[in-house]
């Protein structure tokens, strides 16, 4: 298999040169630096269709429940936008729906590799039990087996599991130490979605963004402010750089900027602390839309070994009833919506964010970093 997935990979970068030099004479985005002495080649910008053409990874999706005459449609949508999927399969107190992912996703992967990467995770139904450790890591074994790059940890771990005593279960708690350690031991990713995003203390009025507030106004089971009992913001924060501290080798991917979604400044300071930590972007774009323009490309540029880009785009029976055709629709919007934004500095809305915002206007080699070459690097394997 690994021979057909290199040579289309290949193709493309044959591909996609030649779009990149075109993209010198038609650039779209803004004559960089002009300061004249320290480059000698002015930075390089893509325009919407060069970025769409360009071979590119969504690091955060979730396949589940998807029908056979779906998975034409949809592979369909990911090669018109040269778009490969990390599905990442999720939810470990609940085996079942976890399961059926992880079957779905080794299926694809196996008979879509150009495409389909996918991410396994691990049972918390029998939290507690003497065999919860091996059955554990058993299980993620047989993930890597079928070609998993990374194992994902969900917010249960901070938010909903709990100790017969009735204390909720850190991601930090020592237990998690030795899957960990098997993780870092097979060369893997741990994939993070730890905590929630600060809004998600806040009452509804008071969040900065449409999707927290039709989210947590959907899903109020996981809306902290209604639920004083569960830990604060911070003790999440705190409990994941705990586990990066301790665990210097582990490389660890945070979802949705890691839960420090709200200011850049705090997200960098972790990045010079742990050189083992990067973030995916999933569903979090707009949280860069509502900060300073200016401070967050400067970050982009800063970091830009370590942002990826996701989505958290969903495909088949994920968590409703969904059409494919709307599903694509979805995509579609989603994708051309991120495209502008990052690549082009035009003036631009969207459904989460009030108001307009401007696009950051990221050069063509910092793109190919979020957009490709950091899932490489941070997935090895993908
Ligand atoms: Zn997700």
């Amino acid at each position: 298999m690994r021979p057909t997935k290199n040579f289309i990979r290949r193709c493309l970068y044959v591909v996609f040169p030649v779009l990149s030099a075109l993209a010198l004479f038609g650039c779209s985005g803004p004559q960089g630096g002009g300061q004249g002495k320290a480059e000698p080649v002015q930075e390089q910008y893509l325009s919407v269709d060069e970025l769409m053409a360009m071979p590119k990874i969504d690091a955060h999706v979730h396949l589940r429940g998807l029908l056979d005459s779906e998975v034409g449609p949809l592979l369909a949508t990911l090669q018109k936008h040269n778009m490969r999927w990390l599905t990442i399969s999720t939810r470990g107190m609940k085996r079942e729906f976890l399961m059926d992912q992880i079957d779905l996703a080794a299926k694809l992967h196996a008979e879509h590799p150009e495409w389909i990467s996918w991410a396994t995770s691990f049972s918390l139904e029998n939290w507690g039990a003497p065999d919860w450790e091996s059955s554990a890591v058993e299980l993620i074994a047989e993930g890597f087996a079928g070609g998993a790059v990374a194992v994902k940890v969900w917010k249960e771990i901070g938010m909903v599991l709990k100790d017969p005593d009735g204390s909720f279960v850190m991601i930090d708690d020592p237990r998690f130490d030795p899957v960990f350690d098997y993780i870092e031991s097979r060369g893997k990713t741990l994939v993070a979605h730890i905590g929630e995003p600060r809004n998600c203390w806040l009452p509804l009025d008071s969040m900065t963004v449409n999707n927290d507030r039709k989210y947590f106004a959907e899903n109020p089971q996981y809306h902290s402010y209604l639920h004083p009992e569960i830990p604060h913001y911070w003790k999440h924060v705190e409990a994941r750089d705990r586990v990066l501290a301790r665990h210097p080798g582990l490389r660890l991917v945070g979802c949705h900027l890691g839960s420090l979604e709200f200011d850049v400044d705090e997200l960098a300071r972790r990045f010079d602390k742990y050189p083992n930590f990067a973030v995916d972007l999933a569903a979090r774009v707009c949280h860069f839309q509502v900060q300073d323009r200016e401070k967050v490309r400067r970050f982009c540029l800063k970091y830009q070994d370590r942002i990826l880009y996701g989505t958290d785009l969903g495909a088949g029976r994920v968590y409703m009833q969904t059409s494919i055709d709307s599903t694509i629709t979805r995509i579609e919007e989603t994708y051309r919506n991120d495209y502008l934004y990052f690549a082009t500095e035009r003036e631009m809305e969207v459904w989460e964010v009030d108001g307009k915002f401007r696009g950051l206007a990221l050069p063509a080699d910092v793109l190919k970093k979020i957009f490709h070459d950091n899932a490489v690097r941070w997935y090895p394997g993908i």
